[in-house]
């Protein structure tokens, strides 16, 4: 059961990865949203979401918070905060889920470490 917890939170956690790559494309192109994956604990999802940039930056602030299609939630690691027209935005509930999303933030700071 804890392997199959662990194993849905990278899924996601690599989606996410995919997403910082769309948003970094996007974003350089001065467009206002970009079309992103859906950020399900699905491997095989292959769903995209259409989300405003502004709106994307926001969710990634928080370690712990995903962009998924709507219905697309895994009741058992996270519950819905928001729900939009075309996506909504859902947050770990599970603790070791949490854990794993958060040792592998993409935006994650290391101490120490310079940036650049
Ligand atoms: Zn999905």
């Amino acid at each position: 059961m804890a392997r199959a917890l662990e194993s849905m939170a990278k899924t996601e956690a690599l989606f996410r990865e995919v997403n910082e790559r769309i948003a970094t494309a996007a974003g350089g192109f001065g467009s206002d949203d970009a079309e992103f994956v859906c950020e399900c604990a699905d491997p095989t999802c292959v769903d995209r979401v259409e989300v405003p940039l502004e709106v994307y930056e926001e969710v990634r602030s928080e370690p712990t918070t995903f962009i998924l299609a709507n219905g697309h939630e895994e009741g058992s690691i996270e519950k819905v905060v928001e729900t939009r027209r075309r996506f909504q935005i859902v947050e770990k509930a599970n603790r070791k889920v949490v854990a794993v999303v958060k040792k592998l933030d993409p935006r994650r700071v290391e101490p120490g470490l310079k940036p650049g």
